[in-house]
């Protein structure tokens, strides 16, 4: 089936119609399915660096009860040496577990001071761990927010966006394989999604540089896929978009 050259332009500005509108359905979402991402990644992100932070207090924890502990032995050992003083027949005997106790009251300072350290560290991360709950709870909140946002912005249009692309897949079946990736090209070269646009004012809709007269009235001809010299659109003239909706009607 050989399409002619008009049928190819209706068949691409038929498209552009329909792209036109999913993208205008898409602008009133704006920049909130971004700002979810967003949310979602720091989300994700303080809850992982939280649980990190619950790590290390554990570990710091554990290590104030190991401290604890060898403080405890160590006491429990100065207790035994204190009876077996008084069993010592000698100065010597006495003197070298007088050495031994000395040596473990040296070891429960060291703890001591080790567990006040610890504790020192525990103070600061909790702090830390605290204000990284709350912040994550700040952005659990806005992420909250921007999904209801999001999802009520999408219910009222979501049915009218899934017309529109089963009528653009079906527009799509009307346009040759070539055409079709110079079409997809050029929509997405361009912010606004337009790759096919009318002569508006003498004058390229899509970028407002003036069409000389004589590729105008050879647009008008149809007998050619013509594009615009300045941005590369591809050019339909002004009564394509009538007819188009006078066909619709
Ligand atoms: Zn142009």
């Amino acid at each position: 089936m050989e399409q002619t050259v008009e049928q190819k332009l209706e068949a691409l500005y038929e498209l552009q119609t329909i792209h036109t509108k999913v993208d205008k359905i898409r602008q009133t979402r704006g920049e909130l399915p971004m700002e979810v991402a967003d949310l979602e990644d720091d989300v994700a992100g303080l809850e992982t660096r939280i649980q990190k932070i619950k790590t290390d207090l554990d570990d710091l924890e554990d290590a104030i009860v190991n401290r604890k502990n060898t403080i405890k032995e160590s006491l429990a050992l100065i207790k035994k040496y204190e009876t077996q003083q008084n069993n010592v027949k000698n100065n010597r005997e006495f003197d070298a577990i007088s050495k031994e106790m000395e040596i473990q009251g040296l070891e429960v300072q060291v703890c001591e001071k080790k567990i006040k350290e610890l504790q020192f560290d525990i103070n600061n991360k909790t702090e830390v761990y605290e204000k990284a709950l709350t912040e994550l709870e700040e952005r659990k909140g806005d992420l909250e927010v921007k999904r209801t946002e999001l999802a009520n912005i999408t219910s009222e249009t979501e049915k009218e966006e899934l017309v529109l692309i089963k009528e653009a897949e079906k527009a799509e079946l009307k346009i040759d394989a070539r055409l079709k990736i110079a079409y997809n090209r050029l929509r997405s070269n361009f912010k606004n999604g337009l790759a096919v646009v009318t002569i508006s004012r003498d004058s390229c809709s899509g970028c407002f540089n003036q069409i000389p007269p004589q590729r105008q009235s050879d647009i008008r001809q149809r007998k050619k896929i013509i594009v615009c010299e300045h941005c590369g659109r591809i050019l339909v003239d002004e009564t394509m978009a009538e007819d188009a909706q006078n066909e619709a009607v």
